[in-house]
């Protein structure tokens, strides 16, 4: 199994970099100049590009990369991808630095979303972020909240490797859907002391965005409390989700 860590890009992106020995691999290079200097520092070679999404900051620095080494990019076939030779759709075992890598469609954020399941480690793009979720910009309430259950459904000691830093505020808005929530409490120092010294928040586990993500606790009772005051029509949980992800958009 390869090796993971990560690479800051803009203000709050994370490239996530999988290594083999001199063998590497990239999840979303949004921008190509601080992917491009740290192969060259560590000496690796780029084999394989992923790509969960077609948002710029998710795809951005393909084509530079592209340049330089002549990678395989995995995406989704139904976005406007740059450079993309293994088209997916989800449902499709892929082989990533010699791991098989499952795929997962996971729309909502965007219609082609994916997903890419290595064991124990998921990346997931903008759909599961820590404590939160992503914005809607394409799909429908059902089709998220479809999604962040065929996540959640799986290995609770999965890793949580999602595409941005945007846990500390997601916590606030978690605290305001469940302000007695124990667990959700003690994440909120536990990633203050991450964020004070100078560390990602990410990745979490899945037991972890379990017990404190609002949008994967559409079925708690303090949720469902919650989301009725924010004008859910009824307790179903795509309209708690919905009623969620509308007030976070405000908040
Ligand atoms: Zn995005
Ligand atoms: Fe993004």
């Amino acid at each position: 199994m390869f090796t993971i860590s990560f690479i800051p890009a803009f203000k709050d992106n994370y490239i996530w970099l999988l290594t083999l020995g001199q063998r590497a691999a990239v999840v979303d290079p949004g921008d190509a100049a601080p992917v491009l200097a740290r192969l060259e520092a560590d000496g690796l070679r780029l084999e394989s590009i992923l790509i969960t999404h077609h948002h710029a900051d998710h795809q951005g620095g393909v084509a530079a990369l592209l340049e330089r080494w002549p990678a395989e990019v995995f995406a989704p076939a139904s976005e406007s991808i740059t450079g993309c030779s293994r088209p997916l759709r989800g449902g499709e075992t892929i082989e990533v630095l010699g791991q098989a890598v499952r795929v997962m469609a996971v729309p909502g954020h965007t219609l082609g979303h994916l997903a890419y399941l290595a064991p124990g480690a998921l990346f997931c793009g903008d759909t599961l972020f820590g404590a939160g979720c992503g914005r809607l910009f394409e799909g429908s309430p059902a089709q998220m909240a479809a999604s962040l259950d065929r996540l959640a459904a799986l290995p609770e000691p999965t890793l949580v490797y999602c595409a941005h830093e945007y846990t500390e505020m997601n916590l606030r808005f978690a605290l305001a859907v469940e302000p007695d929530n124990p667990d959700l409490r003690a994440r909120v120092t536990l990633v203050a002391a991450r964020r004070a010294a100078g560390l990602p928040s990410v990745p979490s586990t899945l037991a972890e965005e379990k017990a404190t993500n609002p949008f994967l606790r559409c079925g708690e009772a303090a949720v469902i409390a919650a989301a009725l005051q924010q004008a859910a029509p009824d307790r179903s949980k795509t309209a708690i989700f919905a009623a969620l992800r509308a007030w976070r958009n405000n908040f």
